[in-house]
């Protein structure tokens, strides 16, 4: 049973850092400045035995009036309200400040479970903070140093009994268990075939140019004002990904401004955002290509759809700011003529028209989405697709590399999510690209796998 824990307090305490190493990865971007870490960010986290699901907040701040400070600080409520545990963090070299006092009160009223961390806890320096931040009224601090790994033990051991309580209502309330899904993109002659589930959100990533829209879009999904879009420059620096239900489904959606061209923004944060950009398509289900319909089908474009291709993604071209376009019909005709030419391998994968900023279209987006994905999911029998590996093969006969025919014996299934099979042969080193590729055609076409990367495999018996 897993849990949600959301990280608040002051720009610059080491809430980041944290995250980070909760993580593993290194999903949150962290830096000297105060207010880098602007929007939420969510993460699987471990801890010993403990797994749940980590957000990174942006700084609490005072301030209340519309500034980037209050807009922080209203984001930060949120992320809270979302979390069923708060990790106050102050910074226990600079002693409680005024600040942490007014955000301690609000934790107080707000949230049900709060752990409160004194983090920089290494050395002396420390102590004077440590012992100041039992003022706070929220119970005992923990003595934390995020950048050095230490006090983890005892938010273990803060964490858990709450954890437990957690789990035991869950158990009351859903007796079932959670199914896993198998992430891994290499054949596993093991690995059973995992049906995908309901409990588990769609993992979508919203991928393109800066300007694209990709902020109005994915506000628009969520219904709400929780990203932060506005005139700030750069101001979604690197990916961040939210939960939400979007008509009917539940999703959990990653937006990036890792495609953002370098110059404006600072070199450092920069070349961090063009990795998280690549680490959203890594960790999506789903990307969704978003083109600004005034200058489509551009260089980053490309890249970026072919990577995701190359991931083995489900891929959905998504053409925005449609409520701008005279030609509507010309315009579409041009659209699909290069979407063809350019991203051949991506034929049949879907481009729809949509305007992140009246909403129109997004209907047809879902459904796009929830059909590609379903595609991605396909699952053919291996008795269909023996009789129609029969077929092909009678219809045209694999190569016969110095003059002798390769054989195939049989093929089946072997994953989904792309869809992957395995065609048992002789000589499999031998069999020519051409016949690959009419092969995968023809499974496209055969068992309606329009737009899905399909993976072909093949081996010898032995
Ligand atoms: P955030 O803005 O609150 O998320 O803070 P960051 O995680 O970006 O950390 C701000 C600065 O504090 C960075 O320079 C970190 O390296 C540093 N920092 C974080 N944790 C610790 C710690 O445990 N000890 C010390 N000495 N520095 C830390
Ligand atoms: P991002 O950099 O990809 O996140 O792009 P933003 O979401 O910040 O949008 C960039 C600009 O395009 C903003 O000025 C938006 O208001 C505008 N925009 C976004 N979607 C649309 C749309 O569907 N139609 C029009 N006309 N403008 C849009």
């Amino acid at each position: 049973m897993s849990f949600t824990l959301a990280i608040v307090g002051r720009p610059n305490v080491g809430k980041s850092t944290l995250f980070n190493r909760l993580v593993g990865k290194r999903l949150a971007l962290v830096d000297d400045q105060p207010g880098v870490t602007r929007d939420l960010r969510e993460g699987e986290a471990r801890l010993a035995d403990l797994r749940f699901t980590v957000i990174d907040t942006a700084g609490l701040e005072e301030a209340t009036d519309e500034s980037l400070q209050g807009r922080m600080r209203r984001l930060t409520e949120r992320a809270v309200d979302m979390a069923d545990i708060c990790l106050f963090m102050i910074d226990a070299r600079a002693g409680v400040t005024p600040a942490d006092q007014v955000f301690a009160e609000i934790l107080r009223k707000r949230s049900a479970h709060v752990v409160l961390a004194a983090n920089k806890g290494e050395g002396s320096a420390a102590d004077a903070g440590v012992i100041e931040a039992y003022s706070l009224g929220l119970g005992e601090p923990i003595r934390l140093s995020a950048e050095h790994g230490e006090g983890l033990n005892d938010l273990y051991s803060q964490l858990m009994p709450i954890a437990d309580g957690f789990a035991e209502r869950a158990q009351e309330l859903a007796p079932d268990v959670d199914v896993s899904l198998d992430e891994d993109d290499e054949w596993d002659e093991d690995a059973p075939f995992v049906m995908p589930t309901a409990k588990k959100p769609m993992q979508i990533a919203v991928v393109g140019r800066p300007n694209a829209g990709k902020s109005t879009l994915i506000n628009m999904i969520l219904g709400e004002d929780r990203l932060l879009t506005g005139p700030e420059a750069g101001i979604t620096r690197d990916a961040i990904s939210l939960r939400t239900e979007w008509l009917g489904t539940h999703i959990r959606i990653f937006d990036t401004a890792g495609m953002r061209k370098k110059a404006k923004v600072q070199d450092k944060l920069e070349k961090l955002s063009v990795s998280d950009g690549l680490r959203a398509v890594k960790f999506a289900e789903v990307v969704v290509v978003l083109l600004d319909a005034a200058i489509p089908f551009e260089q980053q474009d490309l890249r970026i759809a072919d990577l995701a291709e190359r991931e083995g993604r489900a891929v959905i071209v998504a053409v925005n700011k449609w409520d701008i376009e005279d030609d509507k019909q010309d315009k579409l005709r041009a659209l699909r003529e290069s979407f063809e030419r350019l991203l051949p391998q991506l034929r049949g994968a879907p481009l729809v028209t949509v305007s992140a900023k009246t909403g129109r279209g997004l209907d047809r987006l879902h459904d796009a989405i929830m059909r590609a994905y379903e595609t991605w999911n396909t699952r053919v029998p291996t008795a269909a697709l023996n009789r129609w590996l029969a077929g092909m093969v009678e219809a045209h006969p694999p190569p016969a590399p110095a003059g002798k025919r390769i054989k195939l014996r049989y093929m089946t299934q072997a994953k989904t999510r792309p869809p992957g099979f395995v065609v048992m042969c002789s000589l499999p080193d031998k069999m020519s690209e051409s016949y690959s590729r009419y092969l995968v055609n023809g499974l496209r076409a055969d068992f309606n796998m329009p737009g899905t990367p399909i993976r072909l495999y093949m081996r010898s018996q032995n």
